[in-house]
């Protein structure tokens, strides 16, 4: 069965075809500058990467130039549109009504629609990407998986905040939690490599990339992560804050005379490795500048290992002691300094790094010793494979 999968941006739409019968992935790419120009990188397997600059006014069209390049005489990877046998959508938020992945209709449209409220720069961009296939492709089934979903099984002392209960009752304020696909997959592919079932794990994941979150899984449900009612809380990212004190935000909109949306565009855009370092939101050059010693850089950087520790420790406790702990995404998968600072600080928990081991970039590893109390790995993120899988789950 394949099963092309759809993640829309409100200017891009990456997607891959993937061949879920043999996990084979048949073709992937990239729409960028949608309303704006617009172009294709389209990657074929076994075949050279092609880019085609063409009009993408909407997500209409962008949908139409991945179709045509998928069934090219040249490059395309199946004959016709017809061996498509269903889309996997990648959407923001869910809420609270949508706790798995869903056959999308009028009712799940509905949802997202409500949702936009809570994830206004990806739900109304995601539901572009779900209309336009619906368009083109009439009669394939549509299923959409939410980065919100897996967080849902958190009990209310891990979702509740400690303000009045009328805000999350009026307006739903709560915890939600992000990345839950890249969270699932890396938990359930680390229960795996420990070699026992899903549900007898405790297992912390570590999702860094330019966002970043960490989770408690419990027997493969997420019963904690760090980012809340919206991407913001949590750890410190490349140019996201991160949990601050809220007071902070009055006070310097007043000696600042900024907006509400000023002040939050500067936690989500200005702050964060990029904010603290003054130069970067890129982890690779954060490790230039330390190199260097650069003082905003050395802060920013001891900043951003201190945060993640902080959380390993509360969850470590929470869990009452875990299996296993994960590194993925960007910084989690590539990074082998940033993967060093944080193990080194995790000796207290009988944790011990395998410097050789360490020594991977993109790869699956073991990367604690043999003597570590609990293990620590490296597992790549593929939120396309689990997105692909809840799709074939449903179509089949
Ligand atoms: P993602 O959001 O998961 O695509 O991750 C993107 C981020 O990963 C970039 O902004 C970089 O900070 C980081 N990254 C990627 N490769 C490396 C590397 N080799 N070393 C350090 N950071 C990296």
């Amino acid at each position: 069965m394949n099963v092309l999968v759809v993640n829309c941006g409100s200017s891009s739409l990456k997607f891959q075809l993937i061949n879920y019968d043999n996990r084979d992935v048949l073709a992937k790419g990239l729409c960028e500058r949608i309303g704006i120009d617009g172009r294709l990188v389209y990657e074929p397997k076994n075949g050279e990467k092609e880019v085609t600059e063409a009009a993408m006014p909407t997500h209409v069209e962008a949908i139409q130039m991945v179709l045509d390049a998928l069934v090219n005489e040249k490059s395309g990877v199946i004959k016709s549109l017809e061996e498509v046998d269903a889309i996997g959508h990648r959407v923001l938020h869910g809420g609270m009504k949508i706790t798995n992945s869903v056959i999308i209709d009028d009712e799940v449209i509905k949802v997202i629609e409500e949702c936009a409220d809570l994830g206004p720069l990806h739900n109304p961009a995601n539901l572009m990407g779900i209309n336009a296939c619906m368009k083109l492709m009439p009669g394939v089934p549509n299923v959409a998986v939410f980065d919100t979903a897996f967080h849902q099984t958190m009990p209310p002392k891990a979702y509740m905040y400690g303000i009045p209960k009328e805000y999350y009752e009026k307006y739903a304020i709560r915890k939600y939690g992000f990345h839950g696909t890249s969270h699932q997959y890396v938990a359930e592919r680390c229960a795996e490599l420990l070699e026992k079932p899903l549900a007898d794990t405790k297992i912390i994941t570590i999702h860094i990339g330019n966002g970043g979150s960490l989770s408690a899984v419990k027997g493969g449900h997420s019963v904690d992560t760090t980012m809340g009612f919206t991407p913001l809380a949590g750890i410190m990212m490349g140019t996201r804050s991160g949990d601050i004190d809220p007071a902070v935000l009055p006070f310097v909109m007043e000696k600042e005379n900024l907006t509400i949306d000023q002040a939050v565009n500067a936690l989500n855009k200005e702050s964060g490795l990029y904010g603290v370092s003054g130069a970067s939101s890129d982890m690779r050059d954060i490790l230039k500048l330390v190199a260097e010693g650069d003082e905003r850089g050395t802060i920013a950087f001891n900043l951003y290992i201190k945060r993640i520790c902080d959380y390993i420790g509360s969850y470590f406790l929470y869990l009452d002691g875990v299996d296993a702990i994960v590194f993925t995404a960007g910084i989690g998968e590539n990074s082998i300094p940033v993967r060093k600072a944080v193990v080194q600080r995790l000796g207290a928990l009988g944790i011990q790094l395998d410097e050789q081991a360490n020594n991977v970039m993109g790869e699956e590893a073991l990367i604690s010793t043999a003597d570590s109390k609990i293990k620590v790995f490296a597992i790549p993120t593929n939120e396309e494979l689990m997105i692909a899988k809840d799709t074939y789950a449903f179509v089949k």
